[in-house]
């Protein structure tokens, strides 16, 4: 299944994306009389079998149009609202790693955003008034955690997973850089963005062989696949484990691959400005897009 946030002025309602557009669960919910999860909390609390079941009846039902909302009319949230964690694993692509300088880890490198740094697809993020300029995309798949996992051997560390999602880690460098914590300039508002879809676990054959891209105005600007991450998804679960309690609801940005304005030679550097339009996306995950104002 694919879930979404869906934004309007009354705040955010849990949407499902189907082939008749993204469907308003509440509002199906109310049609047919039933009770379902409403908040993706909820469904990472309570399951999906109850949703599967309101989808179909919503899909098979005459005059339901009104339950939908068409995609690309859609205002989205963050597809995960309030995780616990949102963690982040840095240079865990070879090339990345390289074209910044670094070697290749011999662990997880693990910084963190906050909540507030949540956006949805389709957001207009701030860096007019930041006190910052050396804006870079790093597009990413995010993990989202299903269930509670504490010391997690590595060959069942996926079964914890409830689903993944397209992210965007945004990094202000010249923060970024400024002390060895790189948290200030990973963690302004605005700078994960998320989605538009939190697709469930079953419908992604194998998170570590995904083709993973990210565009700037139409201009391809990164091209890989997770199939050349360092840590692979089972492994950095599984590691991470060892040392905090993941929670459902939990992301994990897993790295992005080469191509980032950081690593290009310092005179061809032209960072992101207010205007720019930025496309991530990730197979089977859909596209994330995001505008800089
Ligand atoms: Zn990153």
């Amino acid at each position: 299944m694919r879930f979404a946030t869906l934004a309007s002025e009354a705040g955010f309602r849990l949407g499902i994306g189907t082939a008749r557009g993204v469907l308003d669960v509440a509002r199906a919910a109310e049609r047919f009389g039933t009770r379902v999860p409403t908040t993706i909390a909820a469904v990472l609390e309570h399951g999906v079998a109850e949703l599967a079941a309101l989808v179909e009846r919503t899909l098979a039902a005459e005059a339901s149009d009104g339950l939908f909302v068409r995609e690309d009319r859609a205002g989205f949230g963050p597809c995960v609202t309030h995780p616990e964690k949102v963690l982040c694993v840095g240079l865990n692509y070879r090339k990345h790693a390289a074209e910044t300088g670094h070697p290749i880890p011999e662990c997880p490198v693990l910084f963190s955003k906050f909540n507030s740094a949540l956006a949805g697809h389709r957001a207009v993020i701030n860096v007019s008034s930041q006190a910052a300029q050396q804006f870079d995309y790093e597009v990413e798949l995010v993990i989202v955690i299903g269930r509670v996992a504490r010391d997690v051997a590595e060959h069942e560390a996926l079964d914890y997973v409830f689903g993944y999602c397209t992210g965007n880690d945004l990094s202000a460098r010249d923060l970024q850089r400024r002390t060895s914590q790189w948290l200030l300039g990973k963690s302004l508002d605005g700078f994960a963005p998320i989605g538009p879809f939190l697709v469930t676990a079953d419908e992604v054959r194998d998170p570590d062989a995904l083709g993973v891209e990210c565009r700037v105005n139409g201009e391809l600007r990164q091209s890989s696949t997770t199939a050349d991450m360092v840590f692979g998804c089972a492994s950095l679960i599984s590691y991470i484990s060892r040392y905090f309690t993941l929670k459902p609801g939990d992301l994990i940005f897993t790295g992005t691959p080469e191509g980032v304005i950081l690593g290009y030679p310092e005179p061809q550097r032209v960072w992101l400005k207010a205007g720019d339009e930025v496309r991530s996306r990730i197979d089977t995950l859909g596209e994330l897009a995001f505008r800089l104002a």
